[in-house]
């Protein structure tokens, strides 16, 4: 059943921001109200941490009505929050068709990293992933994914925690295969919410046309790429999308995309032990990408039910790091984070690492 939102009342959180607030002045307009109040609004909905248009107190009783019957309410309802004891939280938010997504906050010393959903489920089915396994329910709209942020915005200043500091989509989804909200949601972020674009990674299994349009924008958002391998065979073993994107050309793509200028790239690679974490390997990895100006993230895989894959020994792991470092390869290893409420989309989400902008990508 369709929830009564989606068919009548527009949703601000999906519009650019100098769009809402054109909707909201006609809507005040036609209403008879000073044109302040379209910057009350305004104010709420981007800077604000009203759940609904009833908590908007500086407007009257009778416009606080009149938007809800307008407007689909700009916060998603919380189905549960999860909080690791070393200061993770996830939240389960429930879409209005009762679809659920997550989105995890990870604090790092002073940052706080928001790592966020694109889509319910995911199509890309990575061997190594929880919710590849799960598989797909349906595309975000903008205003979904720019909630998750509003959302947890909001629960960490109740909470006491920094402000958010970097916005990570590593969440359920593959961002990419839903540019029709995520580049929308991106210029909202950045635009309404005032995220530096610099401070949003938008990560990626290689999806090729989706890197080659944002070479194309003139944001400076960031790119994760999810390597995990670094040849064709092995690689189309972990991430099924490598046969229809395969490496040669994904890095092609990658080379226009630091060739627009300014825009780093990060390679995310899941330590799996005697999967993808053999020696030769490492080196396979530091000729690959090697002619990129590029951080390499090593990542202890975090097993999952079904699987008998477990993580890259820490002798294993130091032993790739340091042979990509003796070729040259700027490398991070991340600590995994809120293990105990399982914030790990599969791969994804929970891992961060004090001072980097990411944590763990698809
Ligand atoms: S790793 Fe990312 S792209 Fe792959 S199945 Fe999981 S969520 Fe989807």
């Amino acid at each position: 059943m369709t929830a009564p939102e989606a068919r009548t009342r527009t949703d601000l959180l999906s519009l650019p921001p100098e769009e809402a607030e054109a909707t909201l002045a006609r809507h005040f307009a036609t209403r008879d109200q000073p044109s302040y109040r379209t910057e009350q609004a305004v104010r709420w909905l981007y800077e604000g941490d009203a759940a609904g248009f009833g908590e908007m107190t500086n407007l009257p009783l009778a416009e606080r009505a009149a938007l809800e019957d307008a407007f689909v309410p700009p916060a998603l309802p919380v189905a549960r929050v999860d909080r690791s004891r070393d200061g993770t939280a996830k939240h389960l938010w429930r879409l209005h068709d009762n679809e659920l997504i997550e989105s995890v906050l990870i604090p790092a010393g002073r940052r706080l990293t928001l790592c966020i959903s694109s889509q319910a489920g995911c199509a890309m089915a990575c061997t190594f992933c929880a919710t590849g396994w799960a598989g797909y329910r349906r595309q975000l709209t903008a205003g979904e994914i720019t909630a998750q942020y509003r959302g947890a915005r909001a629960w960490a200043r109740s909470e006491g925690y920094p402000d958010i500091s970097n916005i990570v989509f590593m969440g359920m989804g593959e961002p990419l295969v839903n540019r029709k909200a995520v580049i929308p949601a991106l210029g909202i972020l950045n635009h309404g919410f005032g995220v530096g674009a610099r401070r949003i990674t938008v990560s990626t299994v290689g999806i090729v046309p989706g890197i080659l349009e944002m070479a194309e924008m003139p944001e400076q958002y960031r790119l994760a790429v999810s390597l995990h391998a670094p040849n064709h065979e092995l690689r189309q073993t972990l991430i099924p999308v490598e046969r229809k994107y395969p490496l040669p050309e994904l890095m092609e793509a990658l080379r226009a995309f630091e060739r627009a200028g300014g825009k780093r790239i990060t390679f995310e690679y899941v330590m799996i032990d005697q999967v993808n974490d053999h020696p030769e390997l490492a080196e396979e990895l530091a000729r690959q990408v090697g002619e990129f100006n590029a951080l390499v993230n090593l990542i202890p895989y975090n097993p999952i039910p079904g699987r008998e894959w477990v993580s890259s020994s820490p002798p294993r792991l130091r032993a790739f790091a340091a042979r990509l470092e003796e070729m040259g390869i700027n490398v991070s290893v991340r600590e995994p984070r809120g293990r105990d409420i399982a914030a790990a989309c599969g791969q994804l989400r929970a891992d961060a690492v004090e001072g980097r902008t990411a944590p763990v990508g698809v």
